[in-house]
């Protein structure tokens, strides 16, 4: 059985703030460290159940926050981003599974942790008119290769929104209750670890009960930003309709056309 894990931080227990999630900060070290000790749960948790192969792929910021000496050594580990700068890329058809851990609620939500769509730039994503954050989207892309979603990990506002937004019969842990945009009621870290391990191996009981999120295809994407003035470059993109001044809709054949486009718009943003 092979299982992809990907992992972001700012849905990780005893994460509330940048203090903690930018590699440039304060708590950055101890938070990689919480990080690193989560995915290893997860990995535990996939070798109870059966799991041969495990690839993680750190998807948060620079994405090479996961510490390799502390990492379980049944894993390899995808550091840094791929050029479609997708949360799953690496992923493919010869996965069981995939482990989404970490993850938050997307932009503009009321009492998420750290809430937000891809960066501080994007207001609203939305796929086939309804919004969308980086969980469904991530779990759009491994549905392009068939492999469903066993476990989600994040704050309790996440998991409102997951349980929207994604098809039904994948795990949760809630690993805090958000309470504003920088602030959470934490859980014991070993109370998560433990509920993750335990989790992660139920999860994978039955494969067949795991939801495989196929959206409508071609897809219609917007995404409006929040820095508008810089923006005339977005409207260049060959397939690309301008709905208003800070808001772009594409139609893409599939989920991996999508991420290419949403990768490019992004990059072409400015973010001031
Ligand atoms: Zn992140």
């Amino acid at each position: 059985m092979n299982i992809f894990i990907s992992a972001d931080m700012e849905g990780m227990a005893g994460i509330v703030g940048w203090h903690q999630a930018e590699h440039t900060e304060r708590d950055y070290g101890m938070a990689r460290l919480w990080m690193t000790q989560q995915v290893n749960a997860a990995i535990e948790g996939a070798i109870n159940a059966g799991a041969t192969s495990i690839l993680v792929k750190d998807a948060h910021e620079t994405a090479t926050n996961i510490l390799l000496d502390k990492l379980h050594p049944a894993a390899e580990l995808i550091s840094g981003w791929g050029p479609l700068g997708s949360m799953v890329e690496g992923v493919d058809e010869s996965f069981d599974a995939v482990m989404l851990l970490g993850y938050h609620a997307r932009a503009m939500t009321i009492g998420g942790t750290l809430a937000h769509t891809w960066s501080g730039n994007v207001l609203d994503l939305r796929l086939n008119g309804e919004p969308i954050g980086e969980t469904a989207w991530a779990a759009a892309f491994a549905g392009h290769f068939n492999v469903p979603i066993a476990l989600i990990t994040g704050d309790d506002k996440l998991k409102e929104q997951v349980d929207h937004e994604l098809p039904p019969g994948f795990h949760y842990v809630i690993t805090k209750t958000g309470m504003a945009h920088k602030a959470a009621r934490l859980r014991p870290l070993a109370d998560v670890c433990e509920e993750i391990r335990d989790t992660a191996a139920a999860s994978l009981a039955d494969l067949e009960g795991l939801p495989v999120f196929k959206p409508h295809l071609p897809a219609t994407v917007s995404i409006r930003f929040r820095h508008w003035e810089g923006l005339d470059i977005c409207a260049a993109v060959p397939g690309v309709q301008r709905l208003d001044v800070a808001t772009f809709q594409f139609q893409a054949a599939d989920m991996i056309e999508a991420q290419k486009y949403f990768a490019t718009l992004h990059r072409l943003a400015p973010r001031s």
